[in-house]
C-alpha cells in the first residue's frame, strides 16, 4: 500500500531542502508534478500530447489532467513499495479531493501531512538576504547572512556597489509569504479536519537540526 507524505510551508522555511533529506534518508520518493509533466511530454503519451497542446496555447493544465498523471505514477510498483512525497500537488482543496478519491481507487494511504512552520522575521529575513553585483561582466551574487562579501555592500570580485534585486525585496517577500498563507490555509484546514495534519516548527538553526524536528514531528 503507496503511503504519500505531502510537505507544506512558506517560501523560506526550507521545505525543498527537508524535503530531500527525506527522502534519502527514508527510501521515499520524490514526485514532483513539474517533473511528471516534463516526463509525460518527453513520453509523447496521450496526456503528454494533451499537456503539450495546452502549454503552447498558454493555457493552464487542468486539475483532471495532474490527477490523471499523479494516478499513473502512484499506481507504479517502486512506488507501492516505498512511498512518495508528493510536491506541487494538491494545492488545493479541490485537488486535495481528488488525490483522496486516487488513494481510495487504487489503495494508498496519506500518511502525513507536514506543515512547515517559522517565525514570519526570520523568513523575510532570509527572503531579502541575496544581494548582486550590477556590473554586466561580473554579476556575482552574495547572501549577506550565509556568503557575504568581505566588505558590506561591496562586490569583492570588481569593486562595485551591491544592489537588492525588485525579486528580493521586502516588498515581494511579505506578497509571497500573503500568496502562500491565502493558498494554504484551506488546504491546512482541510487535512487538520481529516486527523492527518502535523507541524513541526523549522527554525534559524543548521539543518539537521531542523531534519531531527520533522522526524519527531513525523514520529520516525
Ligand atoms: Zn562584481
Amino acid at each position: 500500500m503507496a503511503k504519500v507524505y505531502v510537505f507544506l510551508g512558506p517560501p523560506g522555511a526550507g521545505k525543498g531542502t527537508l524535503g530531500e533529506l527525506f527522502c534519502q534518508d527514508s527510501g521515499v520518493i520524490h514526485v514532483s508534478t513539474g517533473q511528471l509533466l516534463r516526463d509525460e511530454m518527453e513520453l509523447g503519451s496521450d496526456l503528454g500530447q494533451q499537456v503539450k497542446e495546452l502549454i503552447s496555447h498558454g493555457s493552464l493544465v487542468s486539475d483532471e489532467i495532474v490527477a490523471a498523471m499523479v494516478a499513473k505514477r502512484l499506481a507504479q510498483p517502486d512506488i507501492k513499495a516505498r512511498g512518495v512525497l508528493l510536491d506541487g500537488f494538491p494545492r488545493t482543496v479541490h485537488q486535495a479531493e481528488m488525490l483522496c478519491a486516487i488513494l481510495s481507487e487504487n489503495g494508498g494511504e496519506m500518511a502525513a501531512v507536514l506543515l512547515i512552520e517559522a517565525d514570519e522575521t526570520m523568513l523575510m529575513d532570509r527572503l531579502t538576504s541575496r544581494r548582486m553585483c550590477p556590473n554586466k561582466q561580473c554579476e556575482a551574487i552574495y547572501n549577506i547572512r550565509t556568503n557575504p562579501p568581505r566588505k558590506a555592500g561591496i562586490c569583492d570580485r570588481c569593486g562595485t556597489a551591491l544592489i537588492q534585486r525588485s525579486d528580493d525585496s521586502e516588498e515581494t517577500a511579505r506578497g509571497r509569504l500573503k500568496v502562500y498563507d491565502e493558498q494554504t490555509r484551506p488546504l491546512v484546514d482541510y487535512y487538520e479536519g481529516k486527523g492527518k495534519l502535523v507541524r513541526m516548527q523549522s527554525g534559524d538553526d543548521a539543518v539537521e537540526v531542523n531534519y531531527k524536528r520533522l522526524k519527531a514531528a513525523l514520529k520516525q
